[in-house]
């Protein structure tokens, strides 16, 4: 189902949701009006489409002890449909991920890195989280992907260099980010990208 909705000043194409969810996001002209605006986002400078000005949770967090990894678990699952399941489903203020990077490669800021965010019971006032699209327990992740992951990986390991790399299932009774993800490869090649950075300066 595809439907165009209109608000006073933004119009954006819907097609990630049922008729009953249509009819929820409709009622929700604040929600909408978060979304119709990407029609104007831009890229920033360091590549990363910046969506975090809407929905940031807007609490400031204290401090940084680990970077997580965490994956969609779906095939596929662009930015509306996590929103919708995150914010409509689980009724959160916002999207649970600080950063989501699609198949395609492309990067995207759901949340200021510095906000405390709901993305693993226990650790939301001292991490920062990246989540990939896919499900990593069957899919393998392209190189495509998998570079955009180090690179963000790399970057938020320079800004918080005592936080600890780890992924969601060595906190949790679950497999995310995967069980055939590789999340010790690329937290080793993110530690020498790291280290070689230091011996640079
Ligand atoms: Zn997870």
């Amino acid at each position: 189902m595809s439907v165009l909705i209109t608000t006073a000043n933004y119009k954006v194409k819907k097609t990630d949701y049922s008729n009953s969810e249509i009819s929820a996001v409709l009622s929700k002209t604040d929600f909408v009006n978060r979304f119709a605006k990407k029609i104007i986002l831009k890229q920033t400078a360091d590549g990363i489409i910046d969506y975090s000005q809407f929905l940031d949770f807007n609490k400031p967090r204290k401090k940084t002890d680990f970077i997580f990894l965490h994956h969609t678990a779906t095939e596929t699952a662009q930015l509306k449909a996590v929103a919708n399941y995150h914010m409509y489903h689980r009724h959160w203020k916002s999207i649970a991920y600080h950063y989501l990077i699609l198949k395609n490669g492309k990067t995207i800021r759901c949340l200021k890195p510095e906000s405390t965010s709901a993305h693993a019971v226990g650790f939301n006032s001292n991490s920062v989280s990246i989540c990939f699209e896919g499900n990593f327990d069957v899919d393998t992740i392209s190189q495509t992907q998998y570079n955009s992951g180090l690179k963000l990986l790399f970057a938020l390991h320079t800004k918080y260099p005592d936080a600890k790399i780890t992924t969601h299932s060595e906190h949790a009774n679950k497999t995310c980010p995967g069980l055939i993800f590789p999340d010790e490869k690329m937290e080793r090649e993110a530690l020498d990208f790291h280290f070689l950075n230091l011996i640079k300066k």
